[in-house]
C-alpha cells in the first residue's frame, strides 16, 4: 500500500519539475504549497464531521463499490461527480483541499487518470490502487495499442478483485471495522458474481451474426471478452486524439462489413461522432451506455450493479431488434 512520503523541504523542488500543461500545474502547484505550509504549520489529515474517516475515489464507479465494502464504518466521497470525463479531469483548487483532508484516497490504476500522480503528488494521505491484482487486457489500437485497457471494472469478476484491495485497505485504515470490511467485502462479491452470470446469460441470447459491440470509446474490452462479443470502437481511450476521420471511416466500414444492426456511444461523451456512422451505414443508434460515470441517484444508473445490467440490457434489445 504506497504511502506518498513528505518532505516540506522538497516542496520548492517538486514545483520546478518537468509538467504536461505548464499554466494548470502552476496553479495547482500553488496550491499544494499553500496546503503543505498549512501541514508543516502543524495541521494534519482528520477524520470526517462525524468521526468517521474519509475515503476519496477518483470516479463514481468506484466510490459506490467502496460504499459497498465501507457499510455505516467510513464515509466515501467521489472526486469527480456524475457525469463527468474521468480520464482527462483537471482537479480544481477544492479537489486538492479535499484530498489533504482525506485519511485513503483509491485510485483505479492501470492508467486511468492521467491527472492522478500530479494530484497525489505532495499530498500526506496513503492511497491505494484498486485494480491491483487484475489481470489486464491490453489495448490493440491506436496510440495506445500494447498499454492496458483500464476498463477492468467493465467485468463484475475483476470488481472482486478491486473488494479484496479495498478490504484491505481499510482494514489498515480502521482495523477495528475489520470484519465488518470482511463481511461486506464477501456479500458483495457474491452480488457481483449473480450480475457477472445475468450479464453473460442476458447477452448469450443475442444471435451469432449481431454478437458485435460498436462504441465510441474502447471502455467494453472486458464485457465483450466475458460475453463473447467481437468489439469495435471509434477511438481507444477518452483523450485528446479522438473521432478522427481515419478512426470514423474505419467503424463505418466495420459496420457496413458485418452488418452490424445498432451501434452505442457512452454518457460521459458526445455521440455526434458515432451518429455519423449511423447516418453513413443501415445501422440504428443503439442508445447510450454507461461505464466512466453512473448516473445521478434518480437516473439509470446509481449504482456500479444497476450500470451492469443496464448495458447489458441496452446492448441486448438493440442487437436483437427487441423493443424498437
Ligand atoms: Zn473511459
Amino acid at each position: 500500500m504506497p504511502k506518498s512520503t513528505f518532505r516540506c523541504a522538497k516542496v520548492a523542488a517538486r514545483t520546478s519539475a518537468p509538467q504536461r500543461t505548464r499554466l494548470r500545474a502552476a496553479a495547482l502547484a500553488a496550491v499544494v504549497l499553500s496546503l503543505l505550509l498549512t501541514a508543516c504549520g502543524g495541521g494534519a489529515a482528520g477524520n470526517g464531521d462525524d468521526g468517521k474517516k474519509v475515503v476519496l475515489t477518483t470516479f463514481t464507479v468506484l466510490a459506490d463499490v467502496a460504499r459497498n465494502v465501507a457499510g455505516d464504518k467510513l464515509t466515501v466521497e467521489s472526486i469527480t461527480k456524475a457525469g463527468a470525463e474521468i480520464h482527462g479531469y483537471e482537479p480544481t483548487p477544492g479537489d486538492i483541499r479535499k484530498a489533504s483532508k482525506a485519511d485513503l484516497i483509491l485510485d483505479n490504476g492501470l492508467n486511468l487518470e492521467a491527472w492522478f500522480a500530479q494530484f497525489v503528488e505532495g499530498l500526506d494521505v496513503p492511497h491505494a490502487v484498486v485494480s491491483e491484482g487484475v489481470e489486464p487486457m491490453n489495448i490493440s489500437e491506436d496510440a495506445y495499442q500494447g498499454k492496458p485497457n483500464p476498463h477492468a471494472w467493465m467485468s463484475p469478476l475483476n470488481v472482486q478483485v478491486y473488494v479484496d484491495n479495498m478490504v484491505k485497505a481499510f482494514s489498515e485504515l480502521d482495523p477495528d471495522n475489520a470484519e465488518a470490511f470482511k463481511a461486506n467485502g464477501d456479500a458483495y462479491k457474491a452480488e457481483l458474481q449473480a450480475v457477472q452470470d445475468q450479464m453473460t446469460t442476458r447477452l448469450a441470447g443475442v444471435p451469432e451474426a449481431q454478437r458485435a459491440l460498436v462504441t465510441c470509446e474502447g471502455a467494453f474490452s472486458y464485457l465483450a471478452r466475458d460475453a463473447g462479443l467481437k468489439e469495435l470502437y471509434i477511438w481507444a481511450v477518452n483523450a485528446e486524439q479522438q473521432a478522427t476521420p481515419q478512426q470514423i471511416t474505419r467503424a463505418i466500414e466495420y459496420v457496413k462489413a458485418n452488418n452490424v444492426p445498432a451501434v452505442f456511444c457512452e454518457s460521459t461523451v458526445s455521440d455526434a461522432p458515432m451518429q455519423q456512422v449511423v447516418g453513413a451505414t443501415g445501422a440504428k443508434f443503439g442508445g447510450t451506455l454507461y461505464v466512466d460515470s453512473l448516473s445521478e441517484a434518480d437516473g439509470p444508473v446509481p449504482t456500479y450493479l444497476d450500470l451492469i445490467r443496464h448495458d447489458a440490457d441496452v446492448i441486448t434489445k438493440a442487437l436483437t431488434g427487441a423493443g424498437s
